[in-house]
C-alpha cells in the first residue's frame, strides 16, 4: 500500500535533516542523500553550467548510476552541449536524461523560436518549469548546484528545503567560489569554455551575459530585466508538482 507523503510531513522532515545535517561538508550531504537517506529515489539536476563539475565530480565517486536530468531547453551555447557530452564521458555518469520542453508548447507558444523577446517569463515555463516539474517527479528528493553566494536572493539558501512533497538538497550551499576553484584544482576537473570569456554563471543563449569583477555571478542571467530566476527554483514548479503524483514515472 502507497504511504501518502503530505507537504506538511515533508516540510517537517526537511527542516529536521537541515537541523542535524545541515553543516555537513558536500561530500558527506551526497553520500548521505545517495547512500541512505534516498536511495535508487534521487536525481541530480544539473546545468552543466560553470560550476557543475564539481558536484558531478563528488557524486561520481559515491554512485556513476545516480540519474542526471538535463534541461534541454533547445537555447543552450553550443559549448554548454559540447562540455556536457565531455563531462559525462570523463566522469563515468551512466544515467543522463536530456529533457525536452513539450513538442505541442513549442508548436503553440513558441512557434518561431523567439518568446524569450517578448515574453521570459512564459518562455522559462514552458522551456524549464514544466519540463523540471515532469523530469524530478518520479523521485522522492533531487540535488542542485545552488550556492548562497552566487546572489543576494539566494544569501539564505539551506541544504535540505521541502518543495511540495519531495526534498531538494544543496550539498555546496555554504561553499565560496575559492572553495568551488580549490576543488576543481585539485581533481584537474574541466572549466566550462565560456568561464574564460567572463562567464561565470551561464544558462540559455538569448539570456546569459559575461559578468564584471564585483557583480554578481547571475548578474549577466537576464540582464537589463528585473528577472533573477528562471522559476525552477520558485513557487512554480511547488505548483506544477502538486499536480504530479509521486509515483508518476513521466519522465
Ligand atoms: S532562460 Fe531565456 S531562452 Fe532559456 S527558457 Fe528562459 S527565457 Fe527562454
Amino acid at each position: 500500500m502507497q504511504l501518502e507523503i503530505n507537504d506538511q510531513t515533508v516540510a517537517d522532515e526537511a527542516r529536521a535533516l537541515q537541523a542535524r545535517y545541515g553543516n555537513l561538508e558536500p561530500m558527506d550531504v551526497i553520500e548521505l542523500a545517495v547512500d541512505h537517506l534516498f536511495n535508487e529515489e534521487i536525481a541530480v539536476v544539473s546545468s552543466f553550467g560553470a560550476d557543475s563539475a564539481v558536484m558531478l565530480h563528488m557524486i561520481a565517486q559515491i554512485d556513476r548510476a545516480t540519474p542526471v536530468l538535463f534541461l534541454e531547453t533547445g537555447k543552450h551555447f553550443p559549448a554548454t552541449l559540447r562540455y556536457r557530452d565531455q563531462l559525462i564521458a570523463e566522469l563515468g555518469m551512466t544515467d543522463v536524461h536530456d529533457i525536452h520542453p513539450l513538442k505541442q508548447s513549442l508548436k503553440d507558444e513558441d512557434p518561431f523560436g523567439a518568446l524569450s523577446m517578448t515574453n521570459k517569463d512564459r518562455c522559462c515555463y514552458i522551456r524549464k518549469v514544466e519540463p523540471m516539474a515532469r523530469a524530478v517527479a518520479p523521485y522522492r528528493a533531487w540535488m542542485t548546484g545552488r550556492k548562497q553566494f552566487q546572489a543576494s536572493t539566494r544569501t539564505a539558501l539551506p541544504v535540505f528545503e521541502a518543495v511540495g512533497a519531495r526534498v531538494r538538497i544543496n550539498p555546496l550551499a555554504h561553499w565560496t567560489s575559492a572553495d568551488l576553484k580549490a576543488y576543481m584544482a585539485e581533481h584537474d576537473l574541466p572549466p566550462h569554455p565560456l568561464v574564460a570569456e567572463g562567464y561565470r554563471s551561464i544558462g540559455c543563449m538569448p539570456c546569459t551575459l559575461p559578468v564584471k569583477d564585483g557583480e554578481d555571478d547571475r548578474a549577466g542571467r537576464w540582464a537589463g530585466s528585473d528577472k533573477t530566476e528562471c522559476g525552477i527554483h520558485l513557487t512554480g514548479l511547488t505548483d506544477e508538482l502538486s499536480n504530479i503524483s509521486l509515483t508518476d514515472s513521466s519522465l
